[in-house]
């Protein structure tokens, strides 16, 4: 079984929250009160480290950081930052990943789970968790999500372009680019817009908890509606082709402001500049 798809970068798709969540959902469902009988750790800080004979606890998923819990007060860390994942196999079972690509490897009688292109590694006492964590925004698909004090975040970012804020796990966890773009187009907001000029910032909030539960047992973040391959977003991944709703040309910045990874999409027409707005 592979627990957590995402994707090779430039695939069109990066691990969101949704994939986090999955990916610790599945994780803790084979492994939780299961027994290491082997790790392996493939960083070099960690090459002597030997997780045998410690039991799973729990696998918990807070935006795109995750935890595995561990009987002996020790938690692994671990976030998937652009490109990093999760699987889970059979033990003997082939991998789909290259094995140069692995980052850790924990086994149990009878799993085996790797996590790939781990950017982020690292063993750290359970009760210190809030030190990698507590500085994020409700959490999307968290037991305690708080859309009251997710809008409060928000709001006090009222001078921050929206497509920005909705990127700042400290204001909610989960939201990753896929959705900054997809979330601007539905509700009609040019990225760039300040959060104070946002008229319904709760609304925001509200569609963003309805978009990553609905994708979360998947490995895909559709959008649309339509679960087809080249389907699946409105404007994500969709530069110079037709919006879906109007036909105008899907448009990303020529020097985009937060990192090639962080490319925004919009529609002009859907999504016109406050500017525009005003003149129309
Ligand atoms: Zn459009």
């Amino acid at each position: 079984m592979r627990v957590c798809a995402s994707p090779r970068a430039g695939s069109g798709c990066v691990p969101e929250g949704d994939t986090v969540w999955l990916a610790g959902h599945n994780l803790r469902r084979a492994l939780a009160g299961e027994r290491l009988v082997r790790s392996d750790f493939r960083v070099p800080r960690y090459a002597t480290t030997d997780l045998s004979g410690r039991k799973v606890l729990d696998v918990a998923s807070r935006g795109k950081h995750l935890l595995w819990r561990l009987d002996d007060g020790l938690s692994l860390h671990t976030h998937f930052m652009m490109d990093g994942t999760w699987h889970l196999y059979r033990r003997g079972q082939r991998w789909r990943s290259p094995a140069f690509e692995a980052r850790v490897v924990l086994e149990t009688e009878r799993w085996q789970a790797v996590g790939f292109r781990l950017p982020v590694l690292d063993l750290i006492a359970t009760k210190r968790e809030d030190e990698v964590v507590g500085h994020l925004g409700p959490d999307l698909l968290g037991d305690d999500w708080d859309a009251d004090e997710a809008t409060a975040r928000l709001e006090a970012r009222s001078g921050m372009a929206i497509g920005e804020a909705l990127l700042d796990q400290t204001v909610m966890a989960g939201v990753g680019n896929v959705y900054r773009c997809e979330l601007c187009f539905l509700r009609g907001l040019d990225p760039w817009t300040p959060v104070s000029e946002v008229p319904d910032r709760r609304g925001v909030i509200d569609l963003a908890k309805r978009l990553l539960e609905l994708n979360r047992h998947s490995a895909r973040h559709v959008t649309t509606g339509v679960d087809r391959p080249g389907r699946t977003h409105w404007v994500y991944g969709r530069q110079g082709m037709p919006c879906r709703r109007c036909g105008s040309a899907v448009r990303k910045p020529d020097q985009p402001s937060y990192g090639s990874e962080r490319i925004v999409f919009w529609c002009p027409s859907c999504q016109p500049s406050q500017e525009r707005k005003g003149a129309s």
